[in-house]
Order: structure tokens, then sequence, then C-alpha cells
């Protein structure tokens, strides 16, 4: 049993000051005033003092980092998932770009089975396939010769018990509406992006299940103001969530804030799509087949196309607060709650509150991370 003071503590409807939490394995046992939740006798005490206790965070969209790349290989996920708590990352889902089918099936085969023995980071959720159904004209840094029409044998072996959680596809293709709706009624979370959909395709799409939008505006015609298209349908569309890349690259932080003046807070959720070079120095690495090379600010093809990103995730949280000018409680919203609510996973885990699972991120007061627990067990301190 493990018992926390800190500071303030953030639950789904407000900042609690001079609270405490308890938690018991893995689950979080009570959370209230100091007060009304005093320290069992038989409880460790966690350092906590003049600090922010924030649920774990959820990274939906995440190649690689530390050198190691998930398509490439997957078994790096463990060794990756490993460190990602530095970044107060406590669940994720390792990304896989277009590439053959037999290279997503084998990553399938690393994410079903049980983590290796004593493994202590951040929990897998399954993986977020992106690709190999995107639009060829906005295919980003995807390898072409990988790009296949939607087509419903090709995802028969997809659903979450096997391992694929989200799934970002371009809706406008021929066939993707049937693919939409089967993995809809698998439990699969669809997405929008790749695309080049004007607003009545994309509109479809949401029609036939696509609940989120994969890094809106990369990757697809900008806003126009007579074609709103993709971008226009997921900004307005009810319901949609949208997935962001705050790094300052990607998005100008004035289209950050109007991004958030338009779904925030919410339905906004801050992804990395890092890749093989977050944490590490500037140099050459992998995306798939591909060579990327890092400045250690952005990640691009030898054409200059950007290929993922090197952000990490308590830095787009910042970047958050300081792009639209959000409060931190909003913007921690945007990488918890936000992505356990687009995965259907908001009665387990996203918050902190009685019975959800003991996943919790300390943070000081400049947002930086100082610890992560997941599933109540310590496994990242700087004070280590
Ligand atoms: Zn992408």
């Amino acid at each position: 049993m493990l018992y926390i003071k800190p500071a303030a503590i953030l639950t789904p409807d407000r900042v609690l000051e001079d609270g405490a939490v308890l938690v018991q394995g893995d689950r979080i046992a009570a959370v209230g005033l100091a007060a009304d939740v005093p320290c069992p006798p038989e409880a460790r005490q966690l350092p906590a003092d003049g600090l922010l206790l924030a649920p774990g965070f959820i990274d939906l969209q995440i190649n690689g980092a530390f050198g190691s790349d998930f398509t490439a290989e997957a078994s790096a996920i463990w060794e990756v998932g490993a460190r990602l708590p530095e970044y107060g990352v406590t669940a994720f889902l390792p990304t896989v770009v277009t590439s053959p089918l037999e290279t997503v099936a084998g990553a399938q085969e690393v994410v079903s089975k049980e983590p290796p023995p004593g493994y202590r980071g951040a929990t897998v959720l399954g993986l977020h396939l992106e690709g190999p159904f995107l639009n060829p004209e906005k295919r980003g840094a995807h390898n072409p010769a990988y790009l296949r029409p939607p087509a419903l044998p090709d995802i028969a072996r997809w659903s979450p018990d096997r391992g694929v959680r989200l799934v970002t596809l371009a809706p406008e293709l021929p066939g993707a509406l049937e693919v939409v709706r089967a993995l809809r009624s698998r439990g699969v979370v669809v997405s929008a992006g790749h695309s080049a959909a004007t607003l009545d395709q994309a509109r479809a799409g949401l029609e036939a299940g696509i609940t989120y939008g994969t890094h809106l505006f990369n990757a697809m015609p900008p806003l126009a103001h007579r074609e709103p298209g993709l971008a226009g349908a997921l900004l307005t569309g009810p319901g949609v969530t949208v997935g962001i890349i705050a790094d300052g690259v990607h998005l100008h932080p004035a289209i950050v804030a109007l991004v958030w003046r338009a779904k925030g807070p919410g339905q906004v959720n801050l992804v990395t799509d890092a890749m093989a070079a977050l944490g590490m120095p500037p140099g050459k690495y992998r995306l798939g087949e591909r060579d990327v090379t890092s400045d250690g600010k952005a990640a691009r093809l030898a054409d200059g196309r950007l290929a993922g990103c090197v952000l990490s995730l308590d830095q787009a949280v910042r970047n958050l607060v300081e792009f639209a000018g959000c409060s931190p409680a909003e913007a921690i919203a945007s990488v918890t709650t936000v992505p356990a609510s687009v995965l259907g996973l908001a009665d387990s885990c996203g918050a902190i509150a009685p019975g959800r699972r003991s996943d919790l991120t300390l943070l000081d007061d400049k947002l930086h991370v100082v610890a992560t627990l997941v599933a109540g067990e310590l496994v990242y301190s700087t004070a280590n």
C-alpha cells in the first residue's frame, strides 16, 4: 500500500489541493482531502511535497524512440516502453507505419504476448496501424511500395484481442467504408489520416464509424474556405477527437491555439508521433525502411519531408499550455482522460479516481516529470 500527499491532485472534476491518494496494488483505493484520507500505518509514503499528481500519460502514436523503430523491429517495443516513463508515459500504442502485411502480423504477435519477465515500463495497449490504406497523394514519409487499397480479407485478423487497437486510413479510398464498419464492429478505433478526402467523403467516413483524426492538418489538404475537406470535417464533427503534434514544427503555434478553440478541452489529443531519434542525439535514424535525419528539433527524409517527430509527450503538454494558453490541467487531460476515452478505456485508466489503474505521474511546477508509477509501481524517479 502506497500513500501520496502532493501539493495538488488532478481529479476528473477539479484540482484538489491538500489532498491525498491511497494506492493498493495496481488500483487507486481512495482519493480525497488528506483530512479524509489518512495514511494507514502499514502504508509506505511516496515523497511528493510541492508536486502535482496527474494520471499517467497515454501516447496514441509513437513509432519508436531511443534509437529503435517499432516497424523495423517490433521486439524493441519493450525496451522503449521501459524508458517511456521518463516522459510521464504509462501506456502507449506502438505505431507501425505502412509496411507489408506480414510485418503487421509480426508486430501483432509481439504485443499479443505477455511482456518479457521482469518488465517494468509503460503498458502496451495494442498497436496503432498507420497504413497501409493511405492515399498515395498524402503518403508523407510512408513507403509508396506498400500502400494498398482497403480490403476486408487484409483485416480479417485485426482486432483488439489480436493486438490492434487503432487504425489510420484514408476514408475516400474505394472499399474504405466497409473496412471502417468491420473494424468498428470489432472494437478497433478508426482514424482518418494521410488523406485527401473532401468534406463529404470525410463525413461519410465519420458516419461509418471514424471517431479520430490522425495528426490534424499534417498529410491532408489545408482547410479551404470553399472546400473544408477532412480538416473541416474533423474540426466540426461532433464526438470526433483530433490528434495533434504540438512540437512547434508540424503545426504553427497559432494553429494549435485555433484547434484548441475549436475542439478543446475534451477533443484535442496530444501525440508525439515520435520516432527512433527521440531521446537520442542528432543523427541518422530509421522510420520503417526509410532513412531519416534528426537535427534534434525535427526528423526529415532526404527530400526535406517531415518523417515523425523527436517530441516527448511531457514537452507536448508544456507546449500546449504555451501555444494555446490553456491550463496545465486541461493540457494534461489531453494526454490522459482524452486518449483513454478515444480508446473506450475511460473506466479503467486516464483519471485519478477510486478503482482506476494506479498509473500516475508526479510533476514539478514547470510540468517536468519527477516520478512515474505504472500499476502502483515506481518505475521512474529523478531521485534515483
Ligand atoms: Zn503520419
